[in-house]
C-alpha cells in the first residue's frame, strides 16, 4: 500500500480530504476520502478521491494502477454501505467532459434511475 500522498495545498478536494474545508465524509482510509456532494444530482451523490492529488484520470501514470485498483474497491464498498445496489460510477475527465475540480474524482450516483447515454 502506497502511503505518503503527494497533495496540493491549493486543492479543494485535496483540502476537502485533510479536513481544512467541511464536508460531510462518508468513508475515509490512509488513501481515500469519499465524502457527500455539495450539489448532489441523485439521492446518493459521494464523491470519492485518492488523497494523492492527480488532477485528472489522464494523468494516472502505470505506478497509480495499484491505487486505481483499490479506488474501485473503495467505490464498491462505500456503494454497499450506502445499501445502493444499482448504481453509477463517473469520472468527468477534462472541462469538455464537465470536469470542474481539478483532483481525480468518481462520482456514485445512487437511488433514482439514469438514462443512457448520458447527456
Ligand atoms: P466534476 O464536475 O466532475 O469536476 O465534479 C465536481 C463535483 O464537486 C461537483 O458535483 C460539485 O457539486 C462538487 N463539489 C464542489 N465543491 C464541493 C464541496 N465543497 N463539497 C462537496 N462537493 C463539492
Amino acid at each position: 500500500m502506497t502511503t505518503a500522498a503527494t497533495t496540493d495545498p491549493t486543492c479543494l478536494f485535496c483540502r476537502i480530504a485533510r479536513r481544512e474545508i467541511p464536508s460531510t465524509p462518508v468513508y475515509e482510509d490512509e488513501e481515500f476520502f469519499a465524502f457527500r456532494d455539495i450539489a448532489p444530482k441523485a439521492p446518493t451523490h459521494v464523491l470519492v478521491v485518492p488523497k494523492k492529488h492527480l488532477a485528472r484520470l489522464s494523468e494516472a501514470s502505470p505506478s497509480d494502477a495499484p491505487l486505481l485498483a483499490r479506488l474501485f474497491l473503495v467505490l464498491a464498498a462505500v456503494a454497499k454501505a450506502e445499501r445502493a445496489v444499482d448504481y453509477r460510477l463517473v469520472v468527468n475527465n477534462g472541462a469538455d467532459a464537465g470536469q470542474s475540480v481539478d483532483h481525480l474524482h468518481v462520482h456514485l450516483l445512487a437511488g433514482r434511475s439514469f438514462s443512457w447515454p448520458p447527456g
